[in-house]
């Protein structure tokens, strides 16, 4: 697994459990967590265990699980409007340099444009 790590990758070290976060679910390949700075309640993060910066640079083999993942957070969550958000680049608003996808809930008293 060292091989598919980055030292200095934010989310790497929360997979280690050297910075902590509210875990939801880990597998063998995939963890996921609350997303620090919520959009909305529940907004959560899903990531590969496999370090890529981009889902470009991420195998096939890991996206079954990310999305299997994804929807078992929505159905434990019980929320039946959500997005699925997968930012890569900076022009497209990736902040972190390690694949995740964000699940996040529409509240029902959401306005449209929220
Ligand atoms: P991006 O804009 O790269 O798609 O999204 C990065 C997300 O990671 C943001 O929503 C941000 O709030 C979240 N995030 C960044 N650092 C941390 C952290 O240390 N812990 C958690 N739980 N979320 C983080
Ligand atoms: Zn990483």
């Amino acid at each position: 697994a060292s091989s598919h790590t980055d030292d200095n990758c934010i989310f790497c070290k929360i997979i280690k459990g050297d910075i902590p976060s509210f875990k939801l679910i880990e597998t063998d390949a995939v963890y996921s967590f609350l997303d620090i700075g919520p959009i909305a309640p529940g907004h959560a993060l899903v990531i590969p265990k496999y370090h890529a910066a981009k889902l470009h640079d991420l195998p096939d083999e890991h996206l079954g699980e990310i999305l299997a993942t994804l929807k078992k957070i929505a159905v434990a969550q019980g929320v039946e409007n959500y997005n699925i958000l997968q930012n890569n680049g900076r022009i497209a608003h990736q902040v972190v340099d390690h694949v995740h996808f964000h699940m996040i809930p529409k509240p029902s008293d959401s306005d449209e444009a929220g």
